[in-house]
């Protein structure tokens, strides 16, 4: 799905002790860290200082409506899958400040917020992480409208990628050709190698920023054996997705279903509480509030993060268009795997599974896709995605 921006350089080996190098020749080009660390029983990206920061030694377990936090047998500094965030909260952030304004002797004075772009170094983005902020970049940079915010963070952001060699019970990225290996999008790319006693990384640059921060590395030429084995992990990895997507025709399939039973199925159990939303890497529906104190003195209006799942989402004058479960749920998956491609030219999933993940009732958007493609009469000419 993504286009290769750079070609990618020759990898080499570093030791793991030289991740510390590694973020504090970036904390010295002036980027703030953010990445996954452990905080509140789950795997969230955030601030980070060092390496101590990282959920070393810990992974993941997920399946539909279940997550826990375990420890692993070894030191791995990214032995986990994805957790509820993703790299969106930094690069479209979930409550945005637009313009504020007060009343001073009579006059109404405005002031928009032109906040500076922090200047973030993402570390530790997935392959199928990296898929997601390129379609977000689709929609905010290479449509009609440019969003500003989201263009300052983005060309301020340098990306640290991780290959995926452990997967989770929802991960699907291999069905959706998406992972686990980052291919292009990053300014690094490791793969980190716990081989008995020797725990190192294979590193390659994605990037003229990405080399240039490689070469303050003490770091090796890679050997075959080393280059062996991180393929070996990750293809192994490959194997081991937790869950498939069969994508054979699935934007015809998901049209000519529209008035199909499952939807009513799914309605039966989906809350409609905004979780896979929220959770998912590509979704960026937001809307704009506008507020005032109890003086009448100030105002303020924000950009919020929403979800096409809530009644007020699709509300115009005189009501809600998707005014039950069942639209809304058949809204949202139509356009992830169907209506997103006829808007962004792509499909608007990636394949991470934190839908399914942190669905309250395990509502599996694998699962449901084979449903209706079991119930489906039709066998008309298919188009894969
Ligand atoms: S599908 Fe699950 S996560 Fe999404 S709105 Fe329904 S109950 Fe919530
Ligand atoms: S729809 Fe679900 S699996 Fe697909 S990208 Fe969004 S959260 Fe991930």
């Amino acid at each position: 799905m993504l286009e290769p921006v750079v070609e990618i350089e020759q990898q080499v080996t570093f030791k793991q002790e030289q991740l510390q190098t590694l973020f504090t020749v970036l904390q010295k080009r002036g980027y703030q860290l953010v990445g996954p660390t452990i905080r509140d029983g789950a795997i969230t990206y955030d601030e980070l200082n060092s390496t101590a920061d990282l959920p070393v030694g810990w992974t993941d377990e997920q399946e539909a409506g279940y997550y826990r936090l375990a420890r692993r047998k070894d030191a791995a500094y990214f032995g986990y899958v994805v957790g509820p965030h993703s790299w969106k909260k930094f690069l479209y952030p979930p409550v945005l400040s637009l313009w504020k304004a007060n009343l001073q002797k009579g006059e109404v004075i405005v002031a928009p917020q032109a906040a500076q772009a922090p200047k973030y170094a993402l570390i530790g983005v997935r392959s199928c992480e990296l898929h997601a902020i390129a379609i977000q970049d689709k929609i905010f940079l290479q449509g009609e409208y440019t969003d500003p915010v989201y263009k300052a963070r983005r060309e301020n952001a340098f990306i640290v990628a991780v290959n995926c060699v452990t997967t989770g019970g929802t991960c699907f990225c291999v069905s959706m050709k998406t992972g686990p290996k980052a291919t292009s999008g990053f300014d690094l790319a490791l793969t980190e190698v716990i081989d008995g006693k020797r725990h190192y990384f294979v590193a390659e640059s994605g990037s003229k920023q990405g080399a240039e921060v490689l070469a303050e590395l003490t770091k090796q030429q890679v050997t075959a054996e080393e280059q062996q084995a991180a393929k070996d992990l990750m293809e192994k990895a490959a194997k081991k997705m937790g869950r498939q997507l069969d994508t054979t025709g699935i934007y015809e399939l998901l049209y000519r279903n529209v008035e199909c039973a499952r939807w009513e199925d799914i309605a039966g159990r989906c809350l409609t509480c905004t979780n896979c939303t929220m959770v998912c890497p590509t979704c960026f529906c937001m809307t704009v509030l506008d507020t005032t104190d109890l003086t009448g003195q100030n105002a303020e209006r924000k950009r919020h993060w929403d979800s096409c799942f809530t009644l007020d989402f699709s509300y115009i004058h005189g009501g809600s268009i998707r005014n039950s479960p069942k639209s809304r749920y058949r809204q949202w998956m139509t356009h992830k795997l169907a209506a997103w491609q006829d808007q962004f030219g792509t499909s608007g999933c990636v394949g991470c599974g934190r839908c399914i993940t942190w669905c309250p009732v395990g509502i599996d958007i694998t699962e449901e896709a084979r449903a209706i493609r079991a119930g489906d009469k039709s066998d008309k000419a298919t188009k894969a995605i």
